[in-house]
């Protein structure tokens, strides 16, 4: 059985050791949370699956981490300073604050009933900053609310270290913030959250190709790569497109409550680089940008052959870690039946994306050659540098069991009496629970098949 809610995760989260509530202990605050010691491993892996896809398996996209903190002129010219805001309606009985377009029903509060609601009002989802030793309390700076953007401006930075030509792309990891009016389903909206976004630099005469190019790559990915079942995701073109998209949708997978925005896919035609170019009358721009006189650097590309230079169009994939972790979990989430009244909870990851992959449990902790051993065998998985290794410092077998189960660990491995005797442990497989006799020396090269098999 799957995760029936989304409670049933924030449960696991919680007691394994995944995700924590942002500052928890002074009573938390709206939309931020803190990542555990399963959590970050789970989301580093999310993050490495994503990289590799997008850098190592190919030749045609770079990397950047750009700074989180950023010039108000970036989103002055990226329109999200006038424009980036949502519907904000407040309850005049009991208080409660909504986003218009996410209530139930638009004429009724969500949390009371009341019938006696505000007029909508923009709400800027910018977090604005006042920094360095001058500031007078004024907004000088934000925190980015997309990486896209800090890619944007980078375009001829890139391009000058690593010269390409079009189609090239450029990918990003990185936080960014939105002041969100309400939070909720648990990491799916938060306040700080993560992207992990790419811009496709493409001629503007074969957009509409590499927009369906992406859009099967990047669905391909959910369900080959994290292991979430097709049936589960779907892709859901936008009915209104922002004004400088020429097409855009989501990828949408099958939470408890429904299908919700995993990713998005956009063709942003040449709003970005028009936007942030100087020079803007020289070129033949299509998107509506706003007239810009601030920034230094022309974001064009000189095409070898023609000698022509022009601004490319933009196919971007924008994808949420945390709402990617969010589904692997609950998709991962299973509660089996195992007859006689018991139970388990398992996490059915892809061995890839498993915050441990490996642990190594001796059966008695009081037997020194059996501790022994089971450093031994510690230390030579380690050596493989596949991730989380963990040893058990309990003998309660049924326990460690448990818990792995739990966290996603695809194989313990017991050493117990037989094994000083023949110097063969107990592999027990997460999935199957089977359970088979291996001799030590094989079990590096055991673990590395089920890891790189990387089969759920
Ligand atoms: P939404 O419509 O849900 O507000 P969006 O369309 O504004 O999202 P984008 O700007 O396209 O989202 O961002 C790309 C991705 O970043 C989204 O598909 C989502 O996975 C993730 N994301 C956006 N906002 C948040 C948030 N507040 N918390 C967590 N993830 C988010």
């Amino acid at each position: 059985m799957p995760a029936k809610t989304v409670n049933d995760i924030v449960a696991l989260c919680k007691r394994r050791g995944f995700i924590f509530t942002g500052s928890e202990i002074y009573g938390g605050l709206g939309g931020a949370y803190d990542y555990g010691p399963y959590g970050v491993e789970l989301m580093k892996n999310i993050r490495a699956a994503w990289w590799n896809a997008m850098i190592y398996s190919r030749n045609d996209i770079e990397g950047l981490d750009a700074a989180v903190i950023t010039n108000r002129l970036l989103w002055k010219y990226s329109g999200h300073e006038s424009s980036f805001s949502d519907p904000l309606v407040e309850c005049k009985k009991c208080g409660a604050r909504m986003r218009q377009d996410k209530m139930r029903d638009q004429t009724k509060c969500d949390n009371c009933g009341s019938t006696d609601l505000t007029p909508p009002r923009a709400y800027q989802l910018m977090m604005g900053l006042s920094i360095g030793a001058t500031a007078d309390g004024a907004i000088n700076a934000y925190l980015r609310p997309e990486t896209a953007t800090t890619t944007y401006t980078n375009f001829k930075n890139v391009m000058d270290a690593r010269p390409h030509k079009l189609p090239f792309g450029i990918a990003q990891i990185g936080k960014a913030f939105r002041n969100e009016i309400s939070p909720r389903g648990f990491v799916f909206r938060m306040r700080e959250f993560e992207q992990a976004e790419m811009q496709y630099f493409v001629n503007p005469a074969d957009d509409e190709k590499y927009f369906e190019m992406w859009k099967e790559i990047r669905m391909a990915w959910w369900v080959n790569v994290l292991g979430i079942p097709a049936e589960k995701l779907r892709f859901t073109p936008h009915e209104k497109l922002a004004h400088y998209a020429k097409a855009a949708g989501d990828i949408e997978y099958e939470f408890p409550d429904g299908f919700d925005e995993v990713e998005g896919i956009h063709n942003r035609q040449d709003f970005d680089l028009g936007s942030h170019t100087k020079a803007q009358d020289e070129f033949n721009i299509q998107a509506n940008v706003m007239d810009n006189r601030d920034s230094t650097t022309k974001l064009a590309y000189s095409d070898p052959q023609t000698g022509e230079s022009f601004i490319p169009f933009v196919i971007e994939t924008a994808m949420g870690v945390n709402r990617a972790m969010l589904a692997v979990m609950l998709d991962a989430y299973t509660e089996e039946d195992l007859g006689d009244g018991k139970s388990r909870v398992v996490l059915k990851l892809k061995p890839a994306l498993a915050p441990v992959k490996a642990a190594v449990i001796p059966l008695a902790r009081n037997v020194p050659e059996l501790v022994n051993i089971a450093n031994d065998i510690e230390n030579d998985l380690r050596k493989l540098h596949i991730g989380r290794i963990e040893m058990e410092n309990s003998g309660n077998i049924g326990k460690n069991y448990r818990r792995h189960d739990e966290i996603g660990t695809p194989v313990c491995i017991t050493v117990d009496h037989q094994t000083i005797e023949d110097h063969t442990v107990t592999l027990r497989y997460r999935d199957s629970m089977q359970q088979e006799r291996v001799a030590i020396a094989d079990v590096p090269a055991r673990v590395m098949e089920i890891i790189n098999k990387n089969e759920k």
